[in-house]
């Protein structure tokens, strides 16, 4: 009997067995660095003379891996795979797909602490964070599988006498996967998996600075036993194999996850119709954030100052609900604001293959180069209260840094920077606080810390996110316990880990018989 779903504890790093479980992960890891992957098409492995190059983000020198990287052709040649394999995945019964990712889930069980290492060497995630993409992508699995049971034998309509109606949920047909490197094996492998339980072929983009951990992932869910050609790997740029992709007449539907402004160019051209297309193409998309913390002056004060570093600056601000803003009710902002300082000073920055290591480096020059851009423009627009350096000699390293006194509409309080930057602001009371929460064109997280309960009604009706939080950080969302996905120019409005997000990849049909 499949047992009720809970998700995967995390590693408790002050035991020392489980730091060498993690030791072994990186030797594990370090065995493979640099060797070469190559696409999966049909059940077949293609080697392309052109590769996608994968660098430790801390230390540039060190070579992950080198993945084949798929062209039109190719691309092509995986559609036709993924339209053949479908024919047949959509009639496996559903019992077998979710064996599948049931099997999958142990492996990448089995191997966590490998996957994690992988995470820390790709992507720079200190151990902690790399912790918690292993398990929420080992929770994605456990929970797809179950929803998939769940809601096998449809939903439940009425029927007159003499007659026997059904409602029953179909798969959509061939999925195209795009997926972003700051959760390079949780949401690849939700977005991936999600789609396949329900029953759709899928082809998978994964991000070009973390396709290695997605090829690692892909080999796992072969041994799981999914047959050939449902998922079909095809690492490329974005906008050679993704535009074509998401133009393709074949494709059924788009799981994209990503910037905002590429979540928009794919749901803009998914909208024109391409020749031979009979449908209209569903976009799923979960897009950027500016997320905020609003403390409001009736609170604890020291909760608040740990919730907005640790939510600023966890895996270096990268995270779509990382806390970008904090609005602080006047009467409290300087105490909240000196602690959330002191705090940050006391942060550690460095490899993060040391565990002591509190931050890593965030992900690329070019995304160093945009952080230390908006830096300089935050000097411009508020005060530089910590850190503000950045150093990429060896790796990409970026300071904690916090700008105070910002207005709420300054660039650095708008635009999603994604790095380990957080702007300060002061609200005149708690309505006010409120209203600036909500003064931006996204609406992923937010969190309120307060010890008023109409206050907390308040912000549950009016604080426009996604997801909202109370009296906490607004990171670390689990599966099946706070379904993940935002508002506005956050996305579709879609809730990955939730209890209708299979149904965003399937059809309903009504099927109508007289007795
Ligand atoms: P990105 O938009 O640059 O890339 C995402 C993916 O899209 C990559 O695989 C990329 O290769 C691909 N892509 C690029 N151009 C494309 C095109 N023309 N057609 C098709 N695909 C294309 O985003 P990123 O830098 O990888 O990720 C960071 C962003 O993702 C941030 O904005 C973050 O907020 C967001 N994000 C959102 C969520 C969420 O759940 N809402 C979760 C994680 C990340």
């Amino acid at each position: 009997m499949v047992q009720p779903y809970k998700h995967e504890p995390f590693t408790d790093f002050s035991v020392e067995e489980h730091r060498n479980e993690y030791l072994e992960g990186l030797k594990t890891v370090e065995g493979y660095l640099g060797k070469d992957y190559d696409l999966l098409i049909g059940g077949e492995r293609i080697t392309t003379e052109e590769k996608i190059v994968s660098y430790n983000p801390a230390n540039k020198e060190e070579v992950i891996g080198r993945v084949s990287k798929a062209s039109k052709d190719l691309a092509e040649k995986a559609m036709q795979a993924a339209v053949e394999a479908f024919k047949t995945w959509k009639k496996t019964k559903p019992e077998i797909r979710a064996d599948v990712l049931f099997k999958a889930a142990a492996i990448l069980r089995r191997r966590k602490h490998e996957f994690s290492a992988l995470l820390t060497k790709e992507a720079g995630k200190p151990w902690r964070e790399a912790d918690a993409d292993t398990a929420e992508a080992i929770d994605f699995l456990e929970y797809y599988a179950r929803q998939m049971l769940k809601i096998k034998d449809g939903v439940p309509v009425q029927s007159r006498p003499n007659e026997y109606n059904r409602y029953d949920y179909i798969p959509l047909g061939v999925g195209v996967i795009i997926s972003p490197w700051n959760f390079p094996l949780a949401i690849m492998a939700g977005t991936t998996v999600a789609a396949i339980v329900a029953g759709n072929s899928v082809l998978l983009k994964p991000a070009s600075t973390t396709p290695v951990v997605a090829a690692k992932f892909v080999e796992v869910l072969e041994e799981a036993g999914l047959p050939k050609g449902v998922l079909n790997f095809v690492p490329g740029s974005g906008a050679e194999v993704g535009d074509y992709l998401v133009d393709h007449k074949d494709t059924r539907f788009i799981s994209f996850t990503g910037s905002r402004d590429v979540g928009l160019r794919i749901n803009q051209r998914a909208s024109t119709l391409s020749e031979g297309q009979i449908w209209l193409k569903r976009v799923i998309a979960e897009m950027g954030g500016k997320d905020t913390i609003v403390v409001d002056s009736e609170a604890d004060l020291e909760l608040a100052a740990q919730s907005i570093v640790a939510s600023a600056f966890g895996f270096s601000g990268q995270k779509c609900s990382a806390c970008s803003r904090a609005v602080i009710v006047e009467d409290v902002y300087d105490q909240v604001l000196n602690r959330a300082i002191e705090l940050t000073e006391q942060l550690t920055i460095g490899n993060p293959e040391d565990q002591t290591n509190f931050m890593g480096p965030v992900i690329d020059q070019n995304a160093y180069n945009k952080i230390m851009d908006y830096i300089k423009i935050g000097k411009q627009e508020g005060r530089l209260a910590a850190g503000g350096e950045g150093d990429d000699s060896k790796g990409y390293f970026i300071q904690p840094t916090i700008f105070a006194d910002l207005d709420p509409s300054a660039r650095l309080m708008q635009e999603e920077i994604f790095g380990p930057v957080v702007g300060f602001t002061k609200a005149r009371d708690f309505s006010h606080a409120i209203e600036i929460a909500n003064n931006t064109e996204y609406g992923l997280t937010g969190a309120v810390i307060t010890r008023n309960r109409e206050k907390i009604q308040q912000a549950r009706e009016d604080f426009h996110v996604g997801n909202l939080y109370f009296n906490r950080g607004c990171t670390g969302a689990i599966v099946g316990y706070q379904p993940f996905g935002g508002f506005n120019m956050s996305g579709t409005d879609s809730k990955a880990g939730g209890p209708d997000y299979l149904l965003l990849h399937m059809q309903a049909k009504t099927t109508s018989e007289m007795f």
